[in-house]
């Protein structure tokens, strides 16, 4: 009879074993904690969140609050569990961590089709398997996964920089352009030396009460926080990542004082990366900071900064949209693993594969769900994103298509798209899902609609 292999009941590994027993398929879900825990989890539960209690916000604006309805719509086991243990947070999904945890162990223990093996797995086993093991994947565990991938496609730590939509970058101050003869392929924020000095005072006093994570982590030179970088003096930017030469400024005819680039993340163009700001800062400060940036003063940062530890693939190039890898597509992948960042989007890849794995075992053909669901989204974003300097990613809206601008109309605001957006994504995942997986859809109840602002 089928069967499928899961390895770890983390976030997206319970997901899988759950959406594959509910296929009819039999999952042998091996777990190492509480024999050897990680240097993150205190329990012995299945999908214990480590850090902040909250899925991520919710409603017909949010782009979690999307992917929650889609994963709602199948029975997904982490956001029925979530549900049921829900605390009040305004409008994010906030649960009681512990109940919300005991739940879905409670769920996986009691399934008469999922056998739990504990112990740490030292190797990817025969067959088809959903591997989930997460950030802090055991090392035995991770010389195996680089082994099936090629060891220069696994990372051991995120040294990520600010991603921006580029629909919120002001184009009347910021040009493309290559620098001397390359192609134009960066967008560029020029500096005056007042604007500069500014940034540096700015990017300093957030430095100096940021606690240091990474100080931890060794980096190559490449990799430096752009923080460490200013430390080391206030022209060090301007002569490493900020360098203005060979940038001549189309408004000006010169090279500006310092410059910021911007490099292309996905096929379409709406997400772009500061090219060397991979950065450690608060959130709030990264926010201040990149906002003193010329062009990027009322930017949209998409994607945060991060320095940690955190073990992941690096997707585009080994990941097909389906969450098999291209080298054996007996093998799926899943959670932080497999390039995405987050409990929920961890949640959401663990169902496909979970999904796409049993599909497997039972001799039908592996899916993606639509471009325009946030989950199809996101799987296509893994298999096709710009994969030098590849960092996992978050969910948001600039992973399903645009919107088309109706006539006799300039352009959406943003409260009127979203919505809209949410609509055309839910709707699209549950007819894939009714009639391309052949699944039972439950449709989740909408959010009513705010009412017009007076
Ligand atoms: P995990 O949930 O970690 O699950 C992996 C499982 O595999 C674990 O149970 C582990 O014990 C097990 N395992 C590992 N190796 C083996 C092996 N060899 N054999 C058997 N089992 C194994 N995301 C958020 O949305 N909000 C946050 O606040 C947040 N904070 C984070 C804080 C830290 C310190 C880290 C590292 C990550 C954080 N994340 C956060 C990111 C991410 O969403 C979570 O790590 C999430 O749990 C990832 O889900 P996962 O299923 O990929 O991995």
């Amino acid at each position: 009879d089928a069967a499928i292999t899961v390895i770890g009941a983390g976030l997206a590994g319970s997901e899988a074993a759950l959406a594959a027993a509910r296929l009819g398929v039999r999952v042998r879900l091996h777990e190492m904690r509480p024999q050897r825990m990680t240097p993150a989890h205190r329990s012995a539960n299945f999908a214990e969140l480590v850090c902040s209690n909250s899925l991520g916000g919710e409603g017909e604006k949010q782009s979690k609050g999307l992917l929650q309805a889609e994963l709602r719509s199948v029975g997904g086991a982490v956001v029925t569990a979530a549900d049921a243990s829900r605390l009040p947070a305004g409008n994010a999904l906030a649960v009681e961590r512990d109940e919300f945890s005991a739940r879905v162990t409670r769920t996986i223990r009691e399934h008469p089709l999922i056998e739990v093996i504990e112990g740490e797995v030292e190797a990817v086993p025969e067959g088809i398997t959903v591997i989930a093991s997460g950030p802090l994947t055991s090392d035995v565990l991770a010389a195996d996964v680089a082994r099936l991938t090629g060891s220069d496609r696994l990372s051991f730590y995120d040294a990520a920089a600010p991603v921006i939509d580029a629909s919120t970058i002001n184009m009347d101050i910021a040009w493309r352009a290559g620098r001397y003869d390359q192609t134009a392929d960066y967008l560029n924020c020029p500096f005056t030396k007042e604007e500069y000095l500014a940034f540096f005072e700015a990017l300093e006093q957030a430095r100096a009460h940021t606690p240091h994570d990474w100080e931890k982590l060794e980096f190559f030179e490449g990799c430096m926080p752009i923080e460490e970088i200013a430390r080391r003096g206030v022209d060090t930017p301007r002569f490493g990542p900020m360098s203005p030469k060979g940038l001549d400024n189309p408004r000006t005819g010169r090279w500006p004082y310092a410059v910021a680039q911007l490099r292309q993340e996905d096929r379409e163009g709406r997400l772009w990366s500061l090219v060397g700001f991979q950065t450690g800062l608060k959130w709030g400060d990264q926010k201040a900071v990149v906002g003193l940036i010329p062009g990027l003063e009322n930017a949209e940062i998409v994607r945060y900064g991060v320095m940690h530890r955190n073990t992941y693939l690096n997707a585009p190039e080994v990941l097909n949209a389906t969450l098999q890898l291209r080298a054996d597509p007996t093998k799926l992948v899943a959670g932080v693993l497999a390039g995405t960042e987050g409990y929920l989007e961890s949640a959401g890849t663990g169902w496909l594969a979970g999904t796409n794995a049993a599909r497997l075992a039972l001799g039908l053909s592996p899916l993606t769900p639509p471009a325009e669901s946030m989950l199809g989204g996101l799987t296509r974003y893994l298999a096709s994103a710009n994969p030098k300097g590849f960092q996992p990613m978050n969910v948001n809206w600039a992973l399903v298509p645009e919107l088309p601008v109706p006539e006799g109309k300039r352009k959406w605001g943003k409260h009127e798209k979203r919505p809209i957006l949410f609509r055309r994504g839910l709707e699209a995942f549950m007819i894939w899902a009714r009639d391309e997986a052949g699944l039972q859809i439950t449709p989740p109840a909408l959010p009513v609609p705010e009412p017009e602002a007076v």
